[in-house]
Protein backbone atom coordinates (compact mmCIF):
# COMPACT_ATOMS: atom_id res chain seq x y z
CA UNK A 1 0.00 0.00 0.00
CA UNK A 2 0.96 3.24 -0.91
CA UNK A 3 1.16 6.70 1.42
CA UNK A 4 -1.59 8.88 0.77
CA UNK A 5 0.37 11.90 -1.19
CA UNK A 6 -0.40 15.07 0.23
CA UNK A 7 2.61 16.48 1.96
CA UNK A 8 5.40 18.14 0.21
CA UNK A 9 8.18 16.16 1.69
CA UNK A 10 11.83 17.12 2.82
CA UNK A 11 14.51 14.57 1.89
CA UNK A 12 15.39 14.21 5.24
CA UNK A 13 14.27 11.42 7.87
CA UNK A 14 14.99 12.26 11.58
CA UNK A 15 15.77 9.35 13.41
CA UNK A 16 16.83 10.30 16.66
CA UNK A 17 16.64 13.67 18.63
CA UNK A 18 17.24 15.34 22.24
CA UNK A 19 16.69 18.71 23.07
CA UNK A 20 16.73 21.52 20.09
CA UNK A 21 18.88 18.46 17.76
CA UNK A 22 18.20 16.04 15.57
CA UNK A 23 20.18 13.44 13.89
CA UNK A 24 19.12 11.98 10.33
CA UNK A 25 19.05 8.63 9.21
CA UNK A 26 22.41 9.79 7.70
CA UNK A 27 23.70 10.76 10.70
CA UNK A 28 23.65 14.39 9.90
CA UNK A 29 22.80 16.99 13.10
CA UNK A 30 20.24 19.30 12.55
CA UNK A 31 19.00 22.32 14.89
CA UNK A 32 15.21 22.09 15.31
CA UNK A 33 13.78 25.59 15.46
CA UNK A 34 10.82 24.57 14.42
CA UNK A 35 9.49 21.75 16.97
CA UNK A 36 7.94 19.84 14.32
CA UNK A 37 5.34 22.57 14.17
CA UNK A 38 5.82 24.36 17.69
CA UNK A 39 4.61 20.65 19.21
CA UNK A 40 8.06 20.15 20.60
CA UNK A 41 7.69 22.47 23.88
CA UNK A 42 10.56 21.08 26.56
CA UNK A 43 12.28 19.86 24.24
CA UNK A 44 12.90 16.48 22.42
CA UNK A 45 13.33 13.63 24.35
CA UNK A 46 13.56 15.60 27.64
CA UNK A 47 14.22 12.90 30.28
CA UNK A 48 11.20 13.38 32.85
CA UNK A 49 9.04 13.45 30.12
CA UNK A 50 10.70 9.96 29.00
CA UNK A 51 10.56 8.47 32.35
CA UNK A 52 6.92 9.90 32.29
CA UNK A 53 6.02 7.57 29.58
CA UNK A 54 8.14 4.71 30.69
CA UNK A 55 6.97 4.10 34.03
CA UNK A 56 3.45 4.52 32.56
CA UNK A 57 4.05 2.22 30.08
CA UNK A 58 4.74 -0.03 33.07
CA UNK A 59 0.95 0.44 34.74
CA UNK A 60 -1.42 0.79 32.17
CA UNK A 61 -1.83 2.56 29.00
CA UNK A 62 -5.35 2.76 28.19
CA UNK A 63 -8.84 2.20 29.29
CA UNK A 64 -11.83 3.60 28.09
CA UNK A 65 -13.37 7.31 29.86
CA UNK A 66 -16.15 5.13 31.63
CA UNK A 67 -13.74 4.70 34.67
CA UNK A 68 -12.53 6.95 37.05
CA UNK A 69 -9.48 8.71 35.97
CA UNK A 70 -7.29 10.39 38.53
CA UNK A 71 -4.13 11.35 36.53
CA UNK A 72 -6.87 13.30 34.24
CA UNK A 73 -7.84 15.29 37.70
CA UNK A 74 -4.22 15.60 38.65
CA UNK A 75 -3.81 17.19 35.37
CA UNK A 76 -6.55 19.34 35.57
CA UNK A 77 -5.60 20.52 38.97
CA UNK A 78 -1.56 21.25 37.40
CA UNK A 79 -3.33 22.77 34.30
CA UNK A 80 -5.54 25.35 36.14
CA UNK A 81 -2.75 26.38 38.37
CA UNK A 82 0.08 27.26 35.99
CA UNK A 83 -2.40 28.89 33.41
CA UNK A 84 -3.73 31.08 35.49
CA UNK A 85 -7.43 29.03 34.78
CA UNK A 86 -8.46 27.57 38.20
CA UNK A 87 -12.04 27.80 38.07
CA UNK A 88 -12.37 26.59 34.39
CA UNK A 89 -13.46 22.48 33.79
CA UNK A 90 -11.01 20.63 31.44
CA UNK A 91 -12.02 18.20 28.93
CA UNK A 92 -9.63 15.72 26.86
CA UNK A 93 -9.51 15.15 23.54
CA UNK A 94 -6.84 14.31 21.01
CA UNK A 95 -5.61 16.79 18.45
CA UNK A 96 -6.00 20.67 18.32
CA UNK A 97 -9.24 20.61 15.14
CA UNK A 98 -11.09 18.22 17.83
CA UNK A 99 -10.85 20.57 20.38
CA UNK A 100 -11.60 23.10 18.33
CA UNK A 101 -14.92 21.19 17.25
CA UNK A 102 -15.75 20.59 20.68
CA UNK A 103 -15.65 24.31 21.59
CA UNK A 104 -18.01 24.98 19.22
CA UNK A 105 -20.29 22.54 19.52
CA UNK A 106 -20.18 23.58 23.38
CA UNK A 107 -21.16 27.54 22.36
CA UNK A 108 -24.07 26.08 20.09
CA UNK A 109 -25.27 24.06 22.80
CA UNK A 110 -24.98 26.52 25.56
CA UNK A 111 -26.42 29.20 23.19
CA UNK A 112 -28.71 27.83 20.57
CA UNK A 113 -27.16 29.44 18.30
CA UNK A 114 -25.36 28.34 15.12
CA UNK A 115 -23.65 31.38 13.80
CA UNK A 116 -19.73 32.12 14.09
CA UNK A 117 -17.09 34.61 14.07
CA UNK A 118 -13.74 33.70 12.73
CA UNK A 119 -10.98 36.02 11.31
CA UNK A 120 -9.49 36.12 8.14
CA UNK A 121 -6.16 33.64 7.76
CA UNK A 122 -6.88 31.73 11.00
CA UNK A 123 -6.22 27.81 11.16
CA UNK A 124 -8.70 26.20 13.09
CA UNK A 125 -7.98 22.76 11.96
CA UNK A 126 -9.36 20.55 9.42
CA UNK A 127 -12.66 18.79 10.19
CA UNK A 128 -15.99 18.71 9.15
CA UNK A 129 -18.72 16.82 8.63
CA UNK A 130 -18.60 13.90 11.51
CA UNK A 131 -21.18 16.12 13.47
CA UNK A 132 -23.48 17.12 10.84
CA UNK A 133 -23.18 13.41 10.01
CA UNK A 134 -25.25 12.81 13.34
CA UNK A 135 -28.47 12.31 14.55
CA UNK A 136 -28.17 11.65 17.99
CA UNK A 137 -29.96 14.69 19.62
CA UNK A 138 -27.37 13.98 22.14
CA UNK A 139 -24.59 14.30 20.83
CA UNK A 140 -25.38 17.21 17.79
CA UNK A 141 -25.55 20.27 18.76
CA UNK A 142 -28.91 22.30 18.20
CA UNK A 143 -27.55 22.51 14.58
CA UNK A 144 -26.63 19.10 12.41
CA UNK A 145 -25.65 20.83 9.01
CA UNK A 146 -22.47 22.75 10.59
CA UNK A 147 -21.91 26.59 11.78
CA UNK A 148 -22.22 29.46 9.53
CA UNK A 149 -19.17 31.13 9.55
CA UNK A 150 -18.60 35.02 8.72
CA UNK A 151 -15.10 35.84 8.18
CA UNK A 152 -13.95 39.44 9.34
CA UNK A 153 -10.38 41.03 9.36
CA UNK A 154 -8.48 41.09 12.32
CA UNK A 155 -7.71 43.82 14.44
CA UNK A 156 -10.93 45.45 12.67
CA UNK A 157 -12.89 47.14 15.64
CA UNK A 158 -15.53 48.52 13.07
CA UNK A 159 -16.18 45.14 11.20
CA UNK A 160 -16.76 43.24 14.32
CA UNK A 161 -19.23 45.98 16.04
CA UNK A 162 -21.09 45.71 12.39
CA UNK A 163 -20.81 41.57 12.62
CA UNK A 164 -21.79 40.59 16.29
CA UNK A 165 -25.26 40.58 17.37
CA UNK A 166 -27.66 38.00 19.36
CA UNK A 167 -27.58 35.63 16.60
CA UNK A 168 -23.53 34.60 17.71
CA UNK A 169 -22.89 31.88 18.94
CA UNK A 170 -19.34 32.50 19.41
CA UNK A 171 -16.21 34.46 18.43
CA UNK A 172 -13.22 32.30 17.51
CA UNK A 173 -9.86 33.60 17.40
CA UNK A 174 -6.36 32.35 17.72
CA UNK A 175 -4.04 34.18 20.47
CA UNK A 176 -1.41 34.60 18.00
CA UNK A 177 -2.33 33.32 13.87
CA UNK A 178 -0.03 30.68 12.89
CA UNK A 179 -0.38 29.44 9.79
CA UNK A 180 -1.49 32.99 8.48
CA UNK A 181 1.95 33.97 9.36
CA UNK A 182 2.12 35.22 13.04
CA UNK A 183 -0.07 38.02 12.85
CA UNK A 184 -0.99 39.24 16.30
CA UNK A 185 -4.53 40.28 17.56
CA UNK A 186 -3.73 43.50 19.42
CA UNK A 187 -3.96 43.85 22.93
CA UNK A 188 -6.76 46.13 22.29
CA UNK A 189 -8.74 44.64 19.86
CA UNK A 190 -8.74 41.29 22.35
CA UNK A 191 -10.14 43.59 25.06
CA UNK A 192 -12.64 44.99 22.50
CA UNK A 193 -14.01 41.95 21.09
CA UNK A 194 -14.02 40.42 24.91
CA UNK A 195 -16.59 43.10 25.81
CA UNK A 196 -18.55 42.54 22.67
CA UNK A 197 -19.07 39.27 23.24
CA UNK A 198 -20.41 39.24 26.61
CA UNK A 199 -22.69 42.49 25.16
CA UNK A 200 -24.54 39.99 23.02
CA UNK A 201 -23.70 36.32 25.01
CA UNK A 202 -21.62 34.82 22.43
CA UNK A 203 -18.86 32.74 24.02
CA UNK A 204 -15.35 34.01 23.12
CA UNK A 205 -13.22 31.09 21.81
CA UNK A 206 -9.27 31.46 21.72
CA UNK A 207 -7.92 29.12 19.92
CA UNK A 208 -4.24 28.81 21.67
CA UNK A 209 -3.33 25.09 19.83
CA UNK A 210 -0.15 26.97 18.70
CA UNK A 211 0.52 29.94 20.81
CA UNK A 212 -0.28 28.57 24.13
CA UNK A 213 1.62 26.14 26.80
CA UNK A 214 3.57 28.68 27.24
CA UNK A 215 4.88 29.48 23.79
CA UNK A 216 4.36 33.25 23.64
CA UNK A 217 5.86 33.52 27.15
CA UNK A 218 2.61 33.72 29.38
CA UNK A 219 0.84 30.79 29.35
CA UNK A 220 -1.93 31.92 27.02
CA UNK A 221 -0.83 34.65 24.25
CA UNK A 222 -4.37 36.37 24.81
CA UNK A 223 -3.22 36.86 28.48
CA UNK A 224 -0.90 39.98 27.65
CA UNK A 225 -4.71 41.17 26.73
CA UNK A 226 -5.68 40.91 30.12
CA UNK A 227 -8.90 38.97 28.92
CA UNK A 228 -10.52 35.81 29.84
CA UNK A 229 -11.75 33.35 27.47
CA UNK A 230 -14.59 30.82 28.07
CA UNK A 231 -13.36 28.56 25.90
CA UNK A 232 -9.94 27.87 25.11
CA UNK A 233 -8.19 25.21 23.02
CA UNK A 234 -5.04 23.46 23.36
CA UNK A 235 -3.00 20.72 21.41
CA UNK A 236 0.83 20.76 20.34
CA UNK A 237 2.87 21.68 23.00
CA UNK A 238 0.66 20.11 25.08
CA UNK A 239 2.37 16.96 25.01
CA UNK A 240 5.70 17.56 23.60
CA UNK A 241 5.40 14.89 20.85
CA UNK A 242 2.45 12.80 22.52
CA UNK A 243 -0.53 13.82 20.49
CA UNK A 244 -3.17 15.29 22.91
CA UNK A 245 -5.81 17.91 22.65
CA UNK A 246 -7.94 19.50 25.42
CA UNK A 247 -10.51 22.26 25.84
CA UNK A 248 -10.56 24.86 28.86
CA UNK A 249 -14.16 25.40 30.14
CA UNK A 250 -16.16 28.35 31.76
CA UNK A 251 -17.27 26.76 34.97
CA UNK A 252 -20.69 28.91 34.30
CA UNK A 253 -20.99 26.30 31.41
CA UNK A 254 -22.68 23.05 33.00
CA UNK A 255 -22.04 19.72 31.39
CA UNK A 256 -24.50 16.46 30.92
CA UNK A 257 -23.44 12.99 30.53
CA UNK A 258 -22.97 12.37 27.13
CA UNK A 259 -22.41 16.11 25.95
CA UNK A 260 -18.86 15.73 24.69
CA UNK A 261 -17.19 12.55 24.16
CA UNK A 262 -14.09 10.94 23.07
CA UNK A 263 -12.09 7.26 22.75
CA UNK A 264 -8.70 8.06 22.92
CA UNK A 265 -9.25 11.55 24.86
CA UNK A 266 -7.29 11.70 28.32
CA UNK A 267 -5.86 8.09 28.51
CA UNK A 268 -3.20 7.15 30.80
CA UNK A 269 -0.33 7.56 28.34
CA UNK A 270 -1.39 11.15 27.19
CA UNK A 271 -1.93 12.45 30.83
CA UNK A 272 1.66 11.27 31.86
CA UNK A 273 3.02 12.97 28.78
CA UNK A 274 0.79 16.35 29.28
CA UNK A 275 1.81 16.72 33.24
CA UNK A 276 5.21 16.14 32.64
CA UNK A 277 5.40 18.58 30.26
CA UNK A 278 3.80 21.37 32.38
CA UNK A 279 6.40 19.83 35.27
CA UNK A 280 8.95 20.91 33.30
CA UNK A 281 7.81 24.48 32.19
CA UNK A 282 7.51 24.87 35.94
CA UNK A 283 10.74 23.56 37.28
CA UNK A 284 13.19 25.06 34.34
CA UNK A 285 11.36 28.44 34.61
CA UNK A 286 10.25 27.76 30.90
CA UNK A 287 8.36 30.97 30.02
CA UNK A 288 10.99 33.02 31.55
CA UNK A 289 13.13 31.49 29.04
CA UNK A 290 11.11 32.21 25.96
CA UNK A 291 10.30 35.13 26.89
CA UNK A 292 14.45 36.86 27.28
CA UNK A 293 15.46 34.16 24.03
CA UNK A 294 12.37 35.47 22.41
CA UNK A 295 13.21 38.92 22.69
CA UNK A 296 17.38 38.93 21.86
CA UNK A 297 15.93 37.16 18.73
CA UNK A 298 13.45 39.69 17.56
CA UNK A 299 15.75 42.63 18.64
CA UNK A 300 18.87 41.12 16.58
CA UNK A 301 16.33 40.15 13.53
CA UNK A 302 15.26 43.62 13.66
CA UNK A 303 19.04 44.17 12.68
CA UNK A 304 19.09 43.11 9.61
CA UNK A 305 18.17 45.57 6.46
CA UNK A 306 16.48 42.67 4.53
CA UNK A 307 14.39 41.73 7.11
CA UNK A 308 11.36 43.29 6.08
CA UNK A 309 9.17 42.54 9.34
CA UNK A 310 9.30 40.91 12.40
CA UNK A 311 6.37 39.76 14.48
CA UNK A 312 5.88 37.93 17.48
CA UNK A 313 6.18 37.21 21.63
CA UNK A 314 7.99 34.66 22.99
CA UNK A 315 9.41 31.73 21.15
CA UNK A 316 7.21 32.21 18.74
CA UNK A 317 8.40 34.26 15.59
CA UNK A 318 7.94 34.97 12.18
CA UNK A 319 9.71 37.32 9.73
CA UNK A 320 9.12 38.92 6.44
CA UNK A 321 11.26 38.58 3.50
CA UNK A 322 11.72 39.69 0.10
CA UNK A 323 11.21 37.57 -3.12
CA UNK A 324 14.29 37.34 -3.57
CA UNK A 325 15.31 35.56 -0.69
CA UNK A 326 12.32 32.95 -1.19
CA UNK A 327 14.61 30.06 -0.68
CA UNK A 328 16.57 31.32 2.71
CA UNK A 329 14.54 28.61 4.75
CA UNK A 330 15.88 26.20 2.32
CA UNK A 331 19.42 27.59 2.46
CA UNK A 332 19.00 27.46 6.16
CA UNK A 333 18.12 23.57 5.98
CA UNK A 334 20.37 22.10 3.72
CA UNK A 335 23.48 24.88 4.32
CA UNK A 336 23.03 25.75 7.59
CA UNK A 337 21.29 22.50 8.94
CA UNK A 338 18.81 24.19 10.74
CA UNK A 339 15.03 23.72 10.52
CA UNK A 340 12.40 26.50 10.85
CA UNK A 341 9.12 26.98 9.48
CA UNK A 342 7.05 28.87 6.89
CA UNK A 343 3.79 30.90 6.15
CA UNK A 344 2.93 31.77 2.75
CA UNK A 345 4.80 33.53 0.85
CA UNK A 346 8.21 34.69 2.38
CA UNK A 347 7.50 34.26 6.05
CA UNK A 348 10.05 32.24 8.47
CA UNK A 349 8.38 31.18 11.46
CA UNK A 350 10.25 30.40 14.57
CA UNK A 351 8.69 28.00 16.84
CA UNK A 352 11.95 25.96 18.60
CA UNK A 353 11.69 24.32 21.85
CA UNK A 354 11.07 26.54 24.99
CA UNK A 355 13.86 25.19 26.30
CA UNK A 356 16.29 26.95 23.73
CA UNK A 357 19.19 28.24 24.91
CA UNK A 358 21.58 31.31 23.85
CA UNK A 359 23.90 29.83 22.41
CA UNK A 360 21.56 27.63 19.70
CA UNK A 361 19.67 30.81 19.19
CA UNK A 362 22.76 32.37 17.75
CA UNK A 363 23.64 29.45 15.35
CA UNK A 364 20.60 30.98 13.69
CA UNK A 365 21.75 34.76 13.72
CA UNK A 366 25.28 33.38 12.58
CA UNK A 367 23.52 31.50 9.63
CA UNK A 368 21.57 34.46 9.08
CA UNK A 369 24.36 36.68 8.89
CA UNK A 370 26.12 34.51 6.13
CA UNK A 371 23.32 34.27 4.00
CA UNK A 372 21.65 37.85 4.70
CA UNK A 373 25.44 39.16 4.33
CA UNK A 374 25.38 41.14 7.42
CA UNK A 375 28.17 40.95 10.19
CA UNK A 376 26.87 38.81 13.29
CA UNK A 377 25.58 40.08 16.45
CA UNK A 378 25.25 43.98 15.82
N1 LIG B 1 -5.53 25.53 15.59
C1 LIG B 1 -4.35 26.08 15.27
C2 LIG B 1 -4.08 27.51 15.66
C3 LIG B 1 -3.39 25.34 14.58
O1 LIG B 1 -2.22 25.92 14.24
C4 LIG B 1 -3.67 24.00 14.25
C5 LIG B 1 -2.66 23.13 13.51
N2 LIG B 1 -1.77 23.78 12.72
C6 LIG B 1 -4.91 23.46 14.62
C7 LIG B 1 -5.81 24.25 15.29
C8 LIG B 1 -5.25 22.04 14.29
O2 LIG B 1 -4.55 21.20 15.14
P1 LIG B 1 -4.36 19.66 14.77
O3 LIG B 1 -3.50 19.57 13.57
O4 LIG B 1 -3.75 19.08 16.03
O5 LIG B 1 -5.72 19.13 14.54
Amino acid sequence: MKLFDVYPLFPIEPVKATGSWLWDSEGKKYLDLYGGHAVISIGHNHPHFVEALKSQLDKISFYSNSVKNSMQEKLAEKLGELSGYPNHQFFLCNSGAEANENALKLASFITGRKKVIAFKKAFHGRTSGAVAATDNPKIVAPFNAGHDIIFLPLNDEKALAEAINKDIAAVIIEGIQGVGGIQLPDDSFLRFLSVQCKKVGALLILDEVQSGYGRSGKFFAHQYAGIEADLITIAKGMGNGFPVGGLLIHPDIKPWSGMLGTTFGGNYLACAATLSVLEVIEEEDLMTNAVILGNYWMEQLCSFASIQEVRGRGLMIGFDLPDSLANLRKDLLFKHHIFTGEAKPNTVRLLPSLALTRPEADILLEALSVELKKPALS
